[in-house]
């Protein structure tokens, strides 16, 4: 192919570069990767499938040459200083107007130092999340670009070509200004989080509590996957359970170590909520929980300090099996709701002016928290596009109302027997506090006042107040 030729460039062809470049030769668009190590390249190469236009490089320069005017180049590298070293090789080889997206994970600030940094040199930048893992990046993604209106339109329709499709539309969408692309990606992997973390803790409670066995599970998580739970991650959850692990026969998730690792896009939304001063603590208590499953050998020791028994008895296998469903629809809920209410903030704090109807509706396919429940929050934002929380949505509120009984029982046995089911009890407390209209924090404003003189204000008179105490 002569020079200038290519539609679009990629950078970093690891398992989502090499899938989503794949995915957009697919869909007729001659790209070109690049590589710093040539084993990728020739990986990709490989891969490519006939009657499709790809070339791989691992000479940057030759990627920048081959594309067209002006050149739209994505990257998909480790969040970090991978993202700045890439963009110092490439920034002296681009012409002003070309376009570079940020297609990793990365930190929503970065994004938008870069985006101010790549303006001032001329360039179009924008910060784009991707999710759906190494299958969604080849077979179609949920995509969350935001920032520079302008260059999103030169990649709109590539971008709606290769997403995952909802009812023949599209998984992607503007979602907003500066960093907001990535500021919704990372909200997203929080509420992710969350939702892995009441999985785990249903699981628990089945399992190691009630003593189902795997294939036991693997019926219990079909079954949800065809009612009202339907998702991705019960989905994969059901397929788990199956699966053989080649070295000893038995099953895998049987011999898998519990220590859960991360990447940092669940701390990241915690972190980000504490400086916003938005609860979401379903969310902060799955990052929590894999902090602590980390230190495997200290818990061990704790075990023999503190042994328990930790068997259910008492209830039927039917019962727990309903309880435990309807628990985890009501966490899951909740999970969402805290995710939602901090975009909803954020959106306003940060200027970024993101669509809550446009980020449930293009959540619906694709990527890692899929599921049912995204239908009836497009809804509700549909009705009401400035809903602070979709708690306060009537039919969210009536579904709720319909599992509390069975998720307060759940959570009790759990507390009983000495299973941890924070997350679920995290999601119980956080729906008990929101529905409040009277919280306890007036006895906090008073030791605040009595200790600090920090004064408070009167549920009958207008005004701050202090107190003498003494
Ligand atoms: P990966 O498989 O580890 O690949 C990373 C790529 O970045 C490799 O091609 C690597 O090149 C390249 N790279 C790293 N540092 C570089 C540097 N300084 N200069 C040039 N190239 C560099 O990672 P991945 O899973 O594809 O993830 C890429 C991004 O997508 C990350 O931000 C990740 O968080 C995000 N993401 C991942 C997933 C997922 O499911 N994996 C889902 C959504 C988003 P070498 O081969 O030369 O090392």
């Amino acid at each position: 192919m002569a020079n200038q030729q290519f539609d679009f460039g990629l950078i970093g062809l690891g398992v989502m570069g090499r899938n989503l470049l794949l995915n957009m030769a697919d869909h007729g668009f001659a790209v070109i990767g690049y590589n710093r190590s040539p084993q990728k390249v020739k990986e990709l190469e490989e891969e490519m499938v006939e009657g499709t236009t790809i070339k791989g490089t691992s000479d940057l320069k030759v990627l920048v040459d081959s594309l067209k005017i002006p050149r739209r180049i994505t990257l998909l590298v480790q969040a970090g200083k991978p993202v700045d070293d890439v963009l110092q090789e490439l920034i002296p080889l681009l012409d002003k107007g070309d376009i570079v997206i940020d297609g990793g994970n990365s930190h929503y600030t970065d994004t938008l130092r870069r985006v101010q940094y790549m303006q001032e040199k001329g360039f179009h930048y924008m910060g784009m999340g991707v999710s759906g893992g190494e299958e969604g990046a080849r077979r179609g993604p949920s995509i969350m670009p935001g920032g520079d209106p302008e260059a999103y339109q030169h990649v709109k329709p590539m971008l709606e070509a290769v997403s995952a499709k909802v009812n023949g539309e599209p998984c992607v969408a503007h979602l907003g200004k500066g960093a907001a692309g990535h500021y919704v990606k990372m909200v997203h992997n929080g509420i992710e989080y969350g939702i892995m973390q009441l999985i785990s803790e249903v699981y628990d409670v089945l399992h190691r509590g009630y003593g189902l066995t795997n294939d036991e599970l693997h019926e219990v998580f079909k079954q949800w996957n065809e009612g009202e739970l339907q998702s991705f991650l019960v989905e994969i959850t059901r397929d788990i359970f199956l699966k053989n692990d080649d070295k000893t026969g038995k099953r895998l998730v049987d011999v898998i170590l519990d220590k859960a690792g991360s990447k940092g896009t669940g701390k990241w939304t915690s972190q980000d909520a504490m400086d916003l001063g938005i609860s979401i603590p379903t969310i902060d208590i799955a990052v929590s929980m894999r902090n602590l499953s980390a230190l495997k050998q200290e818990r061990v020791n704790a075990a023999a300090v503190y042994p328990s028994a930790i068997k259910i008895t008492g209830v039927s296998k039917e019962e727990i099996i309903q309880e435990a469903r309807e628990a985890l629809f009501f966490g899951t809920m909740i999970s969402y709701a805290q995710g939602l209410a901090l975009l909803f903030v954020a959106s306003k704090e940060y200027n970024m002016d993101i669509p809550l109807p446009r980020v449930v509706k293009i959540w619906r396919g694709g990527c890692i928290i899929r599921s049912t429940l995204l239908e009836i929050f497009y809804q509700a934002y549909t009705g009401n596009p400035e809903l602070p929380n979709i708690l306060l949505d009537s039919h969210i509120a009536a579904l709720l109302k319909s599992k509390t009984a069975n998720t307060r029982k759940f959570i009790t046995t759990a507390i009983q027997v000495g299973i941890p089911a924070s997350a679920l009890a995290a999601s119980l407390g956080y729906f008990d506090a929101y529905r409040s209209a009277v919280m306890p924090t007036n006895l906090i404003q008073a030791q605040r006042d009595f200790f600090g003189a920090h004064t408070y204000q009167r549920v009958d008179e207008e005004g701050i107040f202090h107190s003498n105490w003494q």
